[in-house]
């Protein structure tokens, strides 16, 4: 029989009561063990999914009260030092829950630990902080009380732990760590906890751990081949021990890794051959696996698409020779993708053909499994049962028109620079898009939705919202105005909703980070764009003020980035065709009298692959996109792009290239460092770099601001600086926003005046 596995489940329930459940915990509403309770049920409904579907290695301690990286960090006491004082007073479970929520998201008085994305997912973990005096030690039984949860219903499962080379390479040096340390050097003491865990889980009846290493399909983790034999041969050497299942995805690890991994004694590898497809010949290469069992990973864990059964089957069928035994599995943790299909009665039918959500992936997985037992006969009978994925729609025109372009675009007009000249003051004020989402805001949003007002009464309503914005920004003194962006519930949603080609979900939510879960709209096939999609909006707030109003758009790459994205042609070529519905929304903008227009690449470093030689295919059609949608506008006018973000090591010559007039970005906690890092890189366009920061509640005074420009001002000559801040405002409050925006605008005018 083949066996199966899944490598994690979404573990924020079909409801998303996990965030309910964290929430009403954090208001007070309920308590510790009302909180633990629910995280009880949620745990149980997964384990009595996967094995009522008959998939046989059931994974446990694949839940989080908010992010397994943070878990596996407390688990083995690795633990930053400021909260120290919190972990070592918590008496009760409250206290410990508490300060494992104080880690998660600060106190008053303690900054939270860092979060960062996940690989290149939209998950986010929090980063553990080490030094060379962190001391590990298992320090807590989260894996085994999970295991023994799921026993005690008679479900034994193979607990999920994070690597130990992951761990510590995710990790980074604490404040007080010595110039030069890496976390990696505490591996040897690590391992020491990792291998009295394996000793518990063993003497608790397990049979086999899954250990994640996806970093071993980054660059990083791909040099670590040493460290990465020491720790796994250390741990395959224990006496009592479960069998080891040593886990990647998110990209092949390549013959060197392979190679190490066969040396040690673990009994298992998964491959992600969804990401990695060439991990097949790697293995040949490396003349397979030996005795060890391969987890292939041929259903694709990230991304919404039924399964090709047929190709799937052939990938497994050309694995055969070349390990002992091969187990089906997911390509990744399905943490990435919406729960259940089921609960999407309304999308169109023929896209639903399409699609399966983690629910399905499961069967998908066990159906896989079945028919590679039953031999060659038996899979091909019910590969053959299965009707192929059906195809996109093709919309002939866009390809047409896409076919017709010619080499990349250049923007049109040899002095740029002079046709604008003269328009705005040195060192122009602006913001990046949005303002406070009221509740009244989201309220009307919400009734035009549901249908309990009409479009007059909703557009009334925006209207006036829009009034009080413009007026506000006017008073305020700002130079270049925006609309507020009241009519968007999501950057990414709005224009999905507004585009062809595109569909969005009532309840395919994913956890980003927390309590936090995001509802990716799917970019099922040809985009585009059946009408104007913000027009009326900003033309109606240029209407209202003398001074310019800047459009607001979001660029292809983020489109993607925050999407799942149809998988049968290159993500480039996706691209292009929301860049060709963006470049005629910003010809009618121009046509309409709009002469800012604001491209938004939140996400162009998201989307950089894990693997450097990767990394100049994905920006060349990266910036090419975001040139096809811009290259169309006049000589005077201006295109700006926000990122939110201030690491541009890697692609400041990307961001040159997109040749946007201006570009504004995260600096504010950075202290305006980048200006400098961007000027020296080679960047010598329009820079406005945040000079506040927006995720906190406190309003900067115009001296720190001041002194913000002074310093950008070492680094750029005054006709490149803008001033704003450093993302949307949308999430604060107007209380907030105007104090601080008028301190930003009279920082401005008092460093203008010496100009
Ligand atoms: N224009 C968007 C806003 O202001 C940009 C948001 C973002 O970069 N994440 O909300
Ligand atoms: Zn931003």
């Amino acid at each position: 029989m083949t066996t199966t596995a899944v490598h994690g489940y979404p573990r924020i329930g079909p409801d998303r009561e996990l965030k309910r459940a964290c929430e009403s915990y954090w208001a007070g509403r309920t308590g510790a063990a009302d909180l633990d309770a629910a995280a009880a049920r949620l745990r149980r409904g997964v384990w009595e999914t996967l094995r009522g579907a008959g998939v046989t290695a059931v994974c446990s301690n694949t839940f989080s009260y908010y992010d397994h990286v943070l878990d596996h960090a407390v688990l083995f006491d690795l633990v930053p030092e400021r909260f120290r004082p919190l972990v070592d007073a918590a008496e009760d479970r409250d206290g410990q829950l508490r300060a494992y929520f104080a880690m998660a998201r600060g106190t008053d008085h303690l900054a939270p630990m860092e979060m960062t994305k996940w690989f290149d997912t939209n998950y986010h973990y929090l980063v553990p902080e080490l030094s060379p005096a962190t001391r590990p030690r298992l320090a807590g039984r989260k894996p085994l009380a999970e295991y023994t949860q799921a026993r005690g219903l008679g479900i034994p499962t193979r607990p999920v732990l994070v690597g130990p080379l992951t761990l510590l390479l995710l990790a980074k040096p604490a404040a007080d760590a010595p110039e030069g340390w890496r976390p990696l050097e505490l591996l040897d003491d690590l391992l020491e906890c990792y291998a009295h865990l394996l000793g518990q889980l063993r003497a608790a009846g397990a049979e086999s751990v899954q250990l994640d290493e996806p970093v071993l399909a980054t660059d990083e983790g791909r040099a670590e081949t040493t460290a990465l034999e020491r720790a796994y041969t250390r741990l395959g050497g224990l006496a009592e021990r479960p069998g080891l299942v040593v886990s990647t995805y998110f990209g092949a690890v390549g013959p060197g890794v392979l190679e190490a991994l066969k040396r040690t004694p673990v009994e298992a590898v998964g491959l992600d051959l969804v990401s990695g497809p060439e991990s097949v010949e790697d293995l040949a290469r490396v003349s397979g696996l030996g005795d060890k069992t391969l987890v292939a990973g041929v259903v694709d864990g990230r991304n919404v698409w039924r399964c090709d059964v047929p190709r799937a089957l052939a990938v497994l069928g050309s694995l055969l020779g070349l390990a002992r035994e091969v187990e089906v599995s997911t390509s990744c943790s399905l943490l990435h993708v919406p729960i259940d299909l089921a609960a999407e009665p309304d999308l169109d039918p023929a896209l639903r053909e399409r699609l399966a959500f983690a629910r399905q992936k499961v069967d998908e997985v066990v159906l896989l499994g079945t028919a590679l037992s039953g031999g060659g006969a038996e899979a091909a009978a019910m590969a053959a049962a299965r009707a192929p994925r059906p195809a996109p729609a093709v919309d002939a025109r866009v390809r047409a028109r896409l076919d017709a372009l010619g080499e990349p675009a250049e923007r049109a007009g040899e002095d740029r620079r002079g046709a604008a000249a003269g328009r705005e003051p040195l060192l122009p004020t602006t913001t990046i898009g949005s303002f406070p989402q009221t509740p009244e805001v989201r309220r009307a949003r919400a009734d035009h939705r549901a249908g309990r007002i009409g479009d007059a009464e909703y557009t009334r309503l925006m209207r006036a919202e829009i009034d009080r914005v413009i007026a506000l920004q006017e008073d305020i003194g700002l130079d270049v105005l925006v609309h507020g962006e009241p009519e968007r519930n999501d950057m990414v949603q709005y224009f999905a909703e507004r585009l062809d080609g595109f569909a969005t979900t009532a309840n395919g939510w994913v956890q980003s980070y927390g309590s936090r879960c995001v509802r990716p709209p799917i970019l099922h096939g040809d985009v585009a764009r059946p009408a104007p999609m913000t027009v009326e909006w900003t033309t109606y707030a240029q209407s209202r003020t003398a001074k310019p109003v800047k459009g607001m758009l979001t660029g292809p790459v983020t489109m993607l980035a925050w999407s799942f994205v149809r998988d049968d042609q290159p993500l480039g070529d996706t691209a292009r065709q929301v860049a060709l519905a963006l470049r005629d929304e910003i010809a009618d903008l121009e046509r309409a009298g709009i002469r800012h227009i604001q491209v938004d690449e939140a996400a162009l470093r998201e989307l950089l692959p894990l693997r450097e030689e990767r990394r100049a295919d994905y920006l060349a059609w990266a910036v090419g996109a975001f040139r096809l949608a811009t290259s169309g506008v006049a000589a005077g006018t201006r295109i700006h792009t926000h990122m939110c973000y201030s690491e541009f090591g890697r692609i400041v010559g990307a961001i040159e290239a997109l040749d946007a007039d201006v570009t504004s970005v995260e600096a504010a906690r950075s202290h305006m460092e980048l200006v400098g890092d961007l000027a020296s890189a080679g960047y010598r366009r329009g820079i406005g770099p945040g000079v506040y920061d927006i995720h906190s509640p406190r309003v900067p005074s115009v001296e720190e601001i001041e002194a913000a420009l002074r310093t950008a001002l070492r680094a750029v000559a005054p006709e490149r600086l803008w001033v704003n801040p450093d993302c949307g405002l949308k999430t604060r409050s107007y209380a907030e926003v105007e104090p601080s925006l008028r301190n930003m605008v009279a920082a401005a005018r008092r460093v203008r005046a010496e100009l």
